[in-house]
């Protein structure tokens, strides 16, 4: 066994980019900091980044953003333990967005489990592939995780890949912000 969490290689791309999108484009608190709701012009480039293009045009974006909130959702439901809400959530997008595996020629010969969408156009398929990669890993008892950032004022979310499942923070940013605060507060 290797350090890495037992992920096969397409459903840990999946559950990045959806942790990279519930980042960039949910509202809420990041850092320490409130987080907006983004105009539309920053949507298109926070939505763009997080699927790795280079344009996202509008209804798009908005379509992914909608999707990033009830991802946020779902793992708001595992990280209050709630296996049930996130399970209820996930069913509902897998019907919505015609989640189906697929066959795909893999890069090392063979072939390879895919998720797609009822066709492959960038916000069909990757909301679909957004609630495969949830259902993947709520079915497959590694839904924990998923979790919200443990640090003061920030609700971002992460996925926790290290060996000993020990990860509490969105960001190296944001612990050491809380071990700064803990030693202030020691001090004290
Ligand atoms: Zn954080």
């Amino acid at each position: 066994m290797t350090g890495q969490v037992q992920f096969d290689s397409h459903v840990l791309h999946l559950l990045e980019t959806t942790v990279a999108l519930v980042n960039a484009v949910t509202p809420g608190t990041a850092g320490g900091r409130p987080r907006g709701v983004l105009a539309s012009a920053d949507l298109g480039a926070a939505v763009a980044g997080a699927v790795h293009v280079d344009t996202v045009e509008a209804a798009d974006a908005e379509h992914l953003a909608e999707l990033a909130g009830r991802a946020r959702q779902v793992v708001q439901a595992v990280a209050d333990h709630d296996p049930d809400r996130a399970a209820g959530i996930v069913n509902v997008l897998l019907l919505e967005t015609g989640a189906r595996p697929q066959l795909d020629p893999a890069a090392a010969g063979g072939w390879a489990l895919h998720f797609h969408g009822p066709d492959d156009t960038l916000a069909r398929g990757w909301a679909a592939g957004i609630a495969a990669g949830l259902a993947v890993a709520l079915g497959s008892g590694l839904g924990g995780r998923l979790g919200v950032c443990d640090a003061a004022g920030c609700d971002r979310i992460y996925l926790d890949v290290s060996r000993n499942s020990g990860r509490r923070f969105c960001s190296p940013r944001c612990q050491s912000r809380t071990k700064a605060a803990a030693h202030r507060e020691r001090s004290r």
